[in-house]
């Protein structure tokens, strides 16, 4: 340390001397002692460091103005939350990490509701007996599947573990090499029949699959036959694979159920709203499967769940599964799934209150009329260093729902300038400019561009109002 440095340390104010500063009061009043005394501490030791490296040069930062402008910032980096909302311009509309469906207005209220206080969870409030947290759940499920019965787990995940460990522990299930699937974040089938404690029998080929495999893979040991939604990929080209009715016929010969994983799952047909079509779990019932799981926040467009609706019998062989208890879902859940249900009562509004669909099913008119809006609010702070234009683009639906297919929809593409070197550093600036905004902004790199699919995009004040923020200056530095 220099002699300068040395002496610019004594500069220092202590912890206990800065807390009791009369401009620090509102902090303390708004965020409490123990979280301001945190941040003084870092802040203290920021500066120290600085008058350490730059000696005498630093002393500015030393004065009590400035202390206590960087003891906010610390506070202010602490309590900022660190899951918030983005826009999710990337494209794919049910993005697993951006939080998939976001829910209708009634989820949000009924969520709310409920999480205040006390609520009937588990409690019938006609008897005044104990109840069973399912029971604000089935009636609808049944309703909107014909299942028999049907219970909720956390996810999809939890449903399809649940389901084969209650029941096929120790026993064989076959299942086709074609459907052997991995879903990200590490769910791959063979790994999950494992921890379910059963026996993965791979039948068939990669690309085809022919009910005699399934019929010469069952014995005396196999519990049940299963069919897994190959979701986020499609077999191409030769291919065959037993479609439900046909793979049901044989269960049903066996004496076996089939429990077949949707993955995402409906309840309405989607060509309604003029969607292609993904099969509803009622169709998949009625074309034999005796047991449907599938996910709550995928194209269902409600909160995270996993339901399992099918035959009464098996439906209560799950729920008394020990596990069940460690993968029941919790009551807001519960409250935001039910409100989510009830919308399905009404499939003729449905697109306009389930912000899901209606993003899904949004016209690409509609979206072109954003990009026309917000091209100039664009292009005028970012003139200098790069082109502000609308293109049409490709969105998906996303969370392994309809992997191959895509709908048509309209994107700002902002390209750094051509002629510019180091265009690379600058769109990596300019992404990273949006990803810092009060509501950080989502989009895709393409081909040299940043590329913003509005379909998403409802919001527009918001987004609109925050661009000022950009700071195009420092997204152009190369
Ligand atoms: C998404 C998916 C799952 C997992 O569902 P989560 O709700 O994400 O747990 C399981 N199986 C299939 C076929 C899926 O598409």
């Amino acid at each position: 340390m220099t002699g300068s440095a040395r002496a610019a340390q004594a500069a220092v104010p202590s912890v206990d001397r800065v807390i009791r500063l009369a401009a620090l009061r509102p902090l303390i009043e708004v965020h409490g002692r123990a979280v301001v005394t945190t941040a003084a501490r870092a802040a203290l030791a920021e500066l120290r460091q600085a008058l350490a490296d730059e000696g005498e040069a630093a002393l500015d930062e030393a004065g009590d103005d400035a202390v206590v402008a960087r003891i906010a910032d610390h506070v202010a980096a602490m309590v900022a939350p660190t899951l918030a909302p983005v826009f999710n311009l990337t494209g794919t509309v049910l993005h697993t990490n951006l939080g998939r469906a976001p829910l209708p207005i009634e989820a949000i209220e009924a969520v709310a509701a409920v999480a205040k206080g006390a609520s009937n969870l588990e409690f019938d409030l006609k008897t005044g007996r104990r109840g069973d947290r399912d029971d604000h759940l089935e009636s609808w499920l049944c309703r909107l599947t014909g299942a028999e019965a049907a219970t909720v787990v956390n996810n999809n995940a939890a449903a399809v573990l649940l389901t084969l460990n209650s029941l096929a522990l120790r026993k064989e299930v076959p299942l086709s090499r074609g459907e052997l699937i991995e879903i990200g974040g590490a769910f791959r089938m063979p790994d999950i029949m494992k921890r379910a404690g059963c026996k993965l029998i791979e039948v068939g080929t990669t690309n085809r699959t022919h009910l005699a495999d399934y019929a010469g893979a069952i014995c005396a040991r196999t519990a049940l036959v299963m069919k897994v939604h190959t979701s986020n990929y499609a077999v191409e080209g030769f291919t065959a694979a037993v479609e439900v009715p046909e793979l049901a016929r044989l269960a049903d010969e066996k004496g076996l159920a089939l429990v077949v994983d949707l993955g995402s799952g409906m309840l309405v047909p989607l060509e309604r709203y003029g969607l292609p079509h993904e099969p509803t779990a009622g169709e998949i019932l009625a074309q034999g499967a005796d047991i449907v799981t599938f996910s709550g926040d995928k194209l269902l467009g409600g909160p995270q769940a996993g339901i399992i609706a099918g035959r009464a019998d098996l439906i209560a062989r799950i729920r008394r599964n020990p596990m069940k208890r460690a993968m029941r879902v919790d009551k807001m859940t519960i409250a935001a799934l039910a409100a989510v249900l009830r919308l399905y009562a009404d499939p003729e509004r449905l697109a306009e209150r389930l912000p899901a669909l209606r993003l899904l099913a949004r016209p690409v008119e509609d979206i072109e009329a954003v990009a026309s809006r917000l091209r100039p609010v664009l292009a005028g702070p970012l003139a200098e260093i790069a082109a502000v234009e609308i293109v049409s683009c490709q969105s998906q639906i996303g969370s392994g729902a309809l992997p191959v297919d895509r709908l048509p929809s309209v994107a700002l593409s902002i390209r750094p300038a051509a002629a510019k070197r180091g265009a690379g550093a600058v769109l990596r600036r300019l992404t990273q400019a949006f990803r810092a905004l009060p509501v950080p902004v989502i989009g895709r790199v393409q081909d040299g561009a940043l590329i913003l699919d509005l379909r998403c995009l409802e919001d527009e004040a918001t987004f609109v109002d925050q661009i000022g923020l950009l700071a195009p200056g420092e997204a152009g530095k190369a």
